[in-house]
């Protein structure tokens, strides 16, 4: 009985963690599918922020004043220039190194390349870092290469066009040439006097988005990948147009991950529950015993089994023999150590899960599911004798037990039959059993 008793607790549990997890694999998808939104925000937030850091540059940029440098390249705060030719050239190396600072901050290790194409005869070019890349380019265009990255990317040449025009923030990713790094770029045009003066440009390694979309899992809990894996699912487009014209780009949820997400947070709340069951019935337990025998109190194994029949359980009464001699020769507190005792006697020979009741006071009850006279007499005698024998106590004492076999009977009613038993036992000379 007991073994299917364990049984069942087990199957329930096992249940109970199968409806969680289907619950909480449904709710993570679910959760995921809301949050994309969100997720678009937040790059989109990310690129404006890296192009409002850029936008503040232009005022350095117009306001800067000029210094005479020779024709080749020079470094100036951490900045390589590449001069052309002789002449005047904008002195703004100090704002664009801060600038590349605060950059490094919101990009962290996806930074590449900060660099102005300044407009002029002959391009003069400033990088942060400086690469040989970027001097070949320069001169692969014959030092054009403003006029071919505004031609690439579609950037009008007047101020007035650039206003109507919808704005490029990111490109889309390619390879650099040289340096063969792939990249996207976010590049600001600088207008004079409504012409294009120069450009802005920050080059950042491709990874960044990934690297942005695995941010937004640490903080909101999300479990977006941008790669596709073999058991995955596309979540629903969300064009991305601060990327550029109609780039999309995929989000995936990976259902290893789900499931592995699922599983943990269903076993942990199976868990819970579990204990909070357990706790909440101990709690029960406590309010419901007898505060000297820790048996259970008799309202409470009245109002149990309220209303209901009994059948097939033998109910048993036990009393102490000639307590009121006891309490009269050893005194009261001895008269009571002698009752917790036989609680404690009982108890130790039946199960944790049978529950003893103190019935009045050396009185106690107890229902057992046993449902031959046979059997409960055998029980019955094992108890009586392991009172007999006890030696805790330096006194000796015996109990006497009546006892009947339950069929659709009331409490009440089984009650009473055993208490006949009982009587029949006492008057029988006590420390005996009696099945009735
Ligand atoms: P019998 O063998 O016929 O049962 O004789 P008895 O003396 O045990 O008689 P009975 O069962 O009627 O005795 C009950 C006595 O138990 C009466 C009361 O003084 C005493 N008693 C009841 N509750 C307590 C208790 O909590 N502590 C102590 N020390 N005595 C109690
Ligand atoms: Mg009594
Ligand atoms: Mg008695």
């Amino acid at each position: 009985m007991m073994f299917l008793k364990k049984h069942t607790l087990a199957l329930k549990l096992i249940l109970m963690n199968m409806i969680l997890f289907v619950a909480t694999f449904h709710t993570i998808m679910t959760f995921n599918e809301i949050k994309q939104k969100e997720l678009s925000f937040y790059i989109r937030s990310k690129v404006n922020l890296i192009y409002d850091e850029l936008h503040s540059f232009t005022q350095y940029y117009i306001n800067s004043e000029n210094v005479f440098i020779e024709k080749g390249i020079h470094h100036f705060n951490s900045v390589g220039i590449v001069n052309p030719e002789p002449k005047e050239i904008r002195k703004f190396s100090e704002q664009l190194n801060l600038l590349s600072i605060k950059l490094k901050d919101l990009v962290n290790d996806d930074y590449w390349t900060l660099a102005v194409i300044d407009k002029d005869h002959k391009d003069i070019l400033y990088c942060l870092p400086l690469r040989v890349a970027h001097i070949k380019d320069l001169y692969e265009y014959n030092l054009d290469l403003l006029g071919e990255i505004a031609k690439r990317n579609n950037i009008p040449k007047t101020y007035e066009e650039y206003l109507k025009s919808t704005r490029l923030k990111l490109t889309l990713p390619y390879k650099e040439k040289f340096s063969h790094e792939h990249i996207r770029s976010i590049i600001l045009p600088i207008y004079i006097k409504n012409n294009m003066s120069a450009l802005l440009i920050l080059d950042v390694k491709c990874g960044i988005l990934k690297n942005w979309v695995s941010e937004f899992n640490k903080s909101q809990w999300t479990l977006y990948s941008t790669e596709k894996d073999t058991y995955h699912k596309r979540l629903k487009d969300k064009k991305l147009k601060y990327l550029n014209n109609g780039e999309i780009l995929p989000i995936y949820l990976n259902y290893i991950d789900v499931i592995k997400f699922s599983l943990l947070i269903s076993f942990l709340m199976t868990v819970t529950l579990f204990l909070l069951y357990r706790l909440s019935s101990n709690v029960m337990n406590l309010i419901r015993l007898d505060n000297m025998t820790k048996c259970f109190r008799r309202d409470y194994g009245e109002n149990k089994f309220k209303n209901k029949l009994i059948s097939n359980k033998s109910v048993f009464i036990f009393d102490i023999d000639h307590f009121k001699k006891i309490n009269d020769t050893y005194g009261h507190d001895v008269g009571d150590q002698v009752i917790s005792a036989t609680a404690a006697i009982i108890k130790r020979n039946i199960r944790k899960s049978e529950q003893l009741y103190r019935w009045g006071g050396e009185e106690f009850v107890l229902i057992l599911n046993i449902s031959e006279p046979d059997a409960a007499l055998r029980k019955a005698e094992q108890l009586r004798k392991a009172i007999e024998a006890q030696t805790e106590l330096d006194i000796n004492f015996t109990i006497s037990i009546g006892c009947t076999i339950a069929h659709n009977m009331t409490l009440d009613e089984s009650i009473k039959v055993a208490d006949k038993a009982l009587y029949t036992a006492k008057n029988n000379g006590r420390n005996q059993v009696v099945v009735k």
